[in-house]
């Protein structure tokens, strides 16, 4: 419930044209299983945000909803096997630098620097600000959200365009692409999870549904994971289009802040020491941390 009200008040409080559709007394989280609920889902404000992306000459060619591709590079492995994780600390953690453009407000700015900090909470990841390092990611507003896969080298763009995307949801999610994480549903044991019905993309988007070689790091598929598609996402005709399996009814997507298995992603990936973070975490993550 809290969280509901922390995301509805996210969309009453900015100035975007969102239509909010549900009712403030709606005291469950949706199952999103109709396309009105799923106007909450990652996707659907990926797919909003970025209905403009690409028409800018400026902007990287965006594929896969909202991961910038490198000129050139179009197929390539999946980015963890090429050396792309940012350089861990003797510390034990990794600092990613990072830089915000001056075009955001205040509010927009802090917002921003909630979802860079949420790291720390939790993992070993440290966002922090830019001071002569070589590689960092470059927070800018751009024609929509969208990111690299993993670290480039250099200065790399992360678009959080004003229009749609500084949503803690959003903002993890693109970010969890710079660290190097592929989306959910198109990790190599989806099929085993989801239902992928190509029937009801629009044309020319299938390419969003491509499986992927992924690194699973012994972690469950999430249908919680902020990485995970909605049910709904590029229907050409308001049917679904990821259908999740055995039981069709389990709401997916619907992630408003990173899931305990992102986090665990997260630490298995960068390698991350209970010594290094622990003492950040707060009781409840302490588990998950520790899984390990
Ligand atoms: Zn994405």
């Amino acid at each position: 419930m809290l969280l509901w009200v922390t995301a509805l008040s996210f969309f009453l409080c900015s100035a975007h044209s969102f239509s909010v559709k549900a009712s403030l007394d709606r005291n469950e989280e949706s199952s999103g299983n109709t396309i009105e609920d799923d106007d909450f889902s990652i996707s659907t404000l990926l797919e909003k945000a970025n209905a403009n992306v690409g028409k800018n000459l400026d902007d990287p060619l965006v594929m896969f909803g909202d991961i910038a591709m490198p000129s050139g590079l179009q197929n390539a492995d999946p980015c963890t096997a090429r050396g792309c994780l940012w350089p861990k600390a003797s510390d034990g953690n990794v600092y990613v630098p990072y830089r915000i453009s001056n075009q955001y407000s205040q509010n927009e700015r802090n917002r921003i620097i909630q979802g860079l900090r949420s790291f720390a909470q939790s993992t070993c990841i440290r966002f922090t600000p830019l001071n002569r390092q070589r590689d960092f990611v470059d927070i800018q507003s751009r024609s929509g959200c969208f990111s690299f896969v993993g670290r480039r080298g250099n200065g790399q763009v992360v678009s959080l365009s004003r229009q749609g995307c500084v949503f803690q949801s959003i903002i993890q999610h693109e970010l969890l692409h710079a660290l190097g994480f592929n989306h959910e549903q198109t990790r190599s044991d989806r099929d085993q999870n989801v239902r992928i019905l190509l029937q009801n993309v629009i044309p020319g988007q299938e390419h969003n549904f491509r499986r992927i070689r992924t690194r699973n790091l012994g972690t469950p598929y999430d249908y919680n994971s902020v990485m995970h598609y909605g049910r709904f996402a590029f229907s050409r005709n308001r049917q679904p289009t990821i259908i999740p399996i055995p039981n069709p009814n389990v709401a997916i997507g619907r992630a408003t802040q990173m899931s305990p298995t992102d986090i665990l992603r997260v630490n298995r990936l960068y390698a991350c020491n209970s010594t290094s973070s622990k003492r950040h975490l707060k009781p409840t993550q302490t588990d998950i941390f520790l899984k390990k």
